[in-house]
C-alpha cells in the first residue's frame, strides 16, 4: 500500500509520476480520488509530482487501489524511490526528446531489488540540454549535448557519456552510492567524496565540465506546448476537471506549473489558471502550513493570497515558509518569506511592504 504521512490535517499522499507525464484519464482519477477520499485538492511539489491531502482514515487502501488501476502504483517495493525529473518541454519544441529515457529508468530501477533501499530523496534528473534542471539538486544528473553525447554529472563532476550508455549509468551511479553509504546518507552530497568515489567505481574519468545553466519555463506558448502556471501549486477541482475536459496529457513540472498540448487558453484562465508569463504568481511557491502542519507559525497559504498581489515583484521566485525548515523551497535563489510567530521576515529582515501593518 503507499506509504502515508500523519500530518496534522490527516493522511498526506505523495503520488510520483516519473518525467512528470499524466494521461488525462490518470489526472482524473487522481482529482475524483481526492474528492471522494481527501480535501478536493491536488498539490504539485518541487519534484514534479503530487500530493493529496487531509486522507480520511481508510482513505490509503482505497487510494492505492484506484492509483494500482490507473498504472500508477506499478511497484509496492520501489514507489518511495521512483524520483525522476524530466525536462517539462522535452521532444515539444524542438529539443531532445528525453522522456522515453526517464520511463527506460523508472523500469530499471524498479526491476532492481537493490535498489528499492535508495533513500526516498535520491533524484534522477534528465535535462533535455536548456539546462532548466541544473540546478534541480539532482544526485545524477544527464544532459543532452548533441544527438550522440550527454553529460553525465554527479556533483560538481561530470564525464561524456553516449546516449546508449545513459541509462545503465544513472543506475550504477545509485547502485555507487548505495554500496559507499554508511547508512544515515540520504544524498550522494552527504557521502565524503561522493561523486569522486562513485566514478571511481565506475571506472569512469570524470572532469569539472559542468552543465549548462538555464531557467526555469515560464507561463505560455512554447512550440506545440502551452505553459500554465497553478498558483500555490494547489490545483482545484474546477482546475483539474477543466484540463482533463481541454488536454491529451498534462506533464507536471517542478515549478508548480502544468505543460499541456496547445490548447485555447481561455477555460484556463476562467478557472485561475495562468498562461502568461507576467502574473504576480508566476514563481510563488509556499509550504503546507496551518493548518496541514503543526510546526507551522502561520497559514502561509491564505497570508500568500491576500499579501502577494499587493507586493512589486523583481522577478525573483518567492517562497513562503511557516517555519524555518522551508519545506518545499525552489533550487537555487528565491526570496525567503519566513513566519516567525508574531508576523513574517523577508529575507531575514522585517518586511517594509505596502500592507506592512498587516504581516
Ligand atoms: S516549512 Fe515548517 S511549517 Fe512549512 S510544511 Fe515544512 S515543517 Fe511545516
Amino acid at each position: 500500500m503507499l506509504a502515508v504521512h500523519q500530518a496534522a490535517d490527516g493522511g498526506l499522499a505523495r503520488i510520483r509520476v516519473p518525467g512528470g507525464l499524466l494521461s488525462v484519464t490518470q489526472l482524473d482519477v487522481l482529482r475524483s480520488a481526492s474528492l471522494d477520499l481527501g480535501d478536493g485538492r491536488l498539490e504539485l511539489t518541487s519534484r514534479g509530482n503530487l500530493q493529496i491531502r487531509a486522507l480520511r482514515p481508510d482513505g490509503p487502501q482505497e487510494l492505492s487501489n484506484r492509483l494500482y488501476g490507473a498504472g500508477l502504483l506499478p511497484s509496492l517495493t520501489h514507489e518511495r524511490v521512483r524520483n525522476i525529473l524530466v525536462s517539462p518541454l522535452s521532444g515539444l519544441d524542438g529539443r531532445y526528446d528525453v522522456l522515453p529515457l526517464a520511463a527506460a529508468v523508472d523500469r530499471g530501477l524498479c526491476a532492481d531489488p537493490a535498489l528499492a533501499e535508495l533513500p526516498g530523496r535520491f533524484l534522477f534528473a534528465l535535462d533535455d540540454g536548456r539546462g532548466d534542471l541544473a540546478d534541480s539538486g539532482a544526485d545524477v544528473l544527464v544532459q543532452a549535448i548533441d544527438s550522440r553525447e550527454a553529460l553525465l554529472s554527479v556533483g560538481t563532476h561530470g564525464v561524456r557519456v553516449g546516449w546508449d550508455e545513459v541509462v545503465e549509468l544513472m543506475l550504477a551511479v545509485a547502485s555507487a552510492f548505495l554500496e559507499l553509504r554508511e547508512g544515515a546518507e540520504w544524498r550522494v552530497a552527504e557521502v565524503a567524496d561522493g561523486a569522486t568515489r562513485i566514478f571511481e567505481q565506475l571506472g569512469l574519468q570524470a572532469s569539472s565540465e559542468l552543465p549548462v545553466t538555464g531557467a526555469p519555463i515560464e507561463a505560455g506558448q512554447h512550440g506545440t506546448a502551452l505553459v500554465a502556471t497553478v498558483p500555490l501549486g494547489t490545483l482545484t477541482q474546477e482546475q483539474a476537471a477543466v484540463l482533463v475536459e481541454v488536454a491529451e496529457w498534462v506533464r507536471v513540472t517542478p515549478w508548480r506549473s502544468v505543460v499541456l498540448p496547445a490548447v485555447a487558453t481561455e477555460p484556463l484562465e476562467a478557472v485561475g489558471l495562468i498562461t502568461t508569463p507576467d502574473s504576480v504568481w508566476s514563481g510563488v511557491t509556499a509550504c503546507a502550513g496551518r493548518p496541514g502542519c503543526a510546526k507551522a507559525l502561520a497559514d502561509v497559504r491564505s497570508d500568500a493570497w491576500r499579501i502577494m498581489p499587493g507586493l512589486t515583484r523583481d522577478g525573483r521566485r518567492v517562497h513562503w515558509s511557516g517555519c524555518e525548515r522551508r519545506c518545499g523551497k525552489p533550487a537555487g535563489g528565491f526570496v525567503d518569506i519566513l513566519a516567525v510567530g508574531n508576523g513574517y521576515l523577508v529575507d531575514g529582515a522585517v518586511p517594509n511592504f505596502p500592507e506592512r501593518e498587516q504581516w
